[in-house]
């Protein structure tokens, strides 16, 4: 089977899965303080059958999100199927971005088929602390923590959530000692929120041995509030941070989506994803999963593709196959942010799964 490539000739290997929109933080970049409607969720039976078709066309990693993905039972479960898929061996001999029609069949086949899935996990960590060793256990490579404070009363203010501080920092310490490792903290800028927290977060990178990574904050909100002025950008962080240490760049890989620093003392890295002042939809590999089931081909699509409704009219697996190769040909070039001509998406964050 030829493997996933949008017409761009950008490689699709990595797949989100939201398995909720539930969520139990009303983060103020990600929600409005009230509880809305929910889309609602699926059997696990049916996102491992979804994860499986993609992983014969190519897909290496699958990140499971949210909403909370921990407030799920049964999600250790879910790992523990999960990594029995093992990946097809078809290796992105590159992702060369824009429109390069030479390089149209971004994969060649390797050798080394049946490798083992790369499986990830985003979670406000509120939950992790009981859970991090049974995940690890069952299969789990990494995990990303969300905490946009390291200031018990901020946190509380953003997250609107009183206690959870103390929580997720539990949380983040027992996926460290489970070997959930490298251990990455995702940081959401928001200014008049958490700017000032910048250079607590440094400390916090070399003391804890975590991998803090800064997001700019983008239009995907509830309560549309986004504006290009509270946007913390890539230069502005690192700017603050250098009032702190000096930091040195550290080269990445053309897909990953962070820019990465060390500090020059070697102790500590943190990390910039900068879509909105730096975009790199160039180099995306990636497709998403609603927790309802439908395909999302960038965070900023204006509609869904309904892959659940494909299983229950009764589609064989390389039926999917096809239908799904013929979705990911409409990926969109890139994001508007910004641009007189943009469109907010036709969901908001928590009801897509970051
Ligand atoms: N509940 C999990 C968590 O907190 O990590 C997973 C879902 S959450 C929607 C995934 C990521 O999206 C988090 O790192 C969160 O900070 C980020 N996020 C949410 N809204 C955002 C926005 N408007 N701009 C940038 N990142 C956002």
């Amino acid at each position: 089977m030829a493997a996933l490539h949008d017409k761009f000739g950008r490689a699709i290997t990595d797949l989100r899965i939201s398995i909720t929109d539930r969520c139990n933080y009303k983060c103020v970049y990600c929600r409005t303080g009230n509880e809305g409607a929910l889309y609602g969720d699926l059997p696990f039976e049916d996102y491992l059958r979804m994860a499986r078709v993609l992983v014969n066309m190519g897909i290496t990693k699958v990140r499971l999100t949210g909403g909370e993905p921990l407030l799920r039972n049964g999600v250790v479960e879910l790992v523990r199927e999960l990594a029995k898929l093992k990946t097809q061996g078809l290796k992105p001999r590159s992702n060369n971005g824009f429109g390069d029609a030479a390089e149209a069949a971004p994969f060649q086949n390797s050798h080394g088929s049946g490798e083992p899935l790369d499986i990830a996990l985003t979670t406000n960590g509120h939950l992790l602390a009981d859970l991090a060793k049974p995940l690890k256990d069952a299969g789990l490579t990494r995990v990303t923590v969300s905490m946009d404070a390291v200031d018990p009363d901020r946190f509380a203010r953003i997250t609107r959530v009183p206690n959870g501080y103390d929580q997720v920092l539990a949380g983040i310490r027992a996926a460290r000692r489970a070997g959930l490792w490298p251990l990455k903290v995702n940081c959401v800028l928001m200014r008049g929120f958490n700017e000032d927290q910048i250079i607590p977060f440094g400390m916090f990178a070399r003391e804890e041995g975590v991998t803090v990574r800064f997001i700019e904050f983008m239009p995907l909100e509830e309560g549309r509030t986004w504006a290009p002025d509270t946007v913390v950008t890539l230069d502005e962080i690192l700017a603050r941070m250098a009032e702190y240490r000096p930091l040195v760049e550290i080269p990445h890989g053309r897909s990953e989506t962070a820019r990465r620093y060390r500090f020059e003392d070697g102790i500590g890295e943190i990390g910039i994803i900068a879509p909105v002042s730096h975009p790199f939809c160039g180099h995306c590999s990636r497709i998403r999963i609603t927790s309802d089931g439908k395909i999302r081909t960038c965070l900023f699509s204006v509609w869904d593709h309904d892959l659940h409704a494909q299983m229950r009219r009764g589609a064989s697996d390389e039926e999917l196959a096809e239908w799904i190769r013929d979705v990911v040909t409409k990926k969109e070039e890139r994001h508007h942010i910004g641009e007189p001509d943009f469109v907010p998406a036709s969901r908001t964050m928590v009801h897509i799964g970051g």
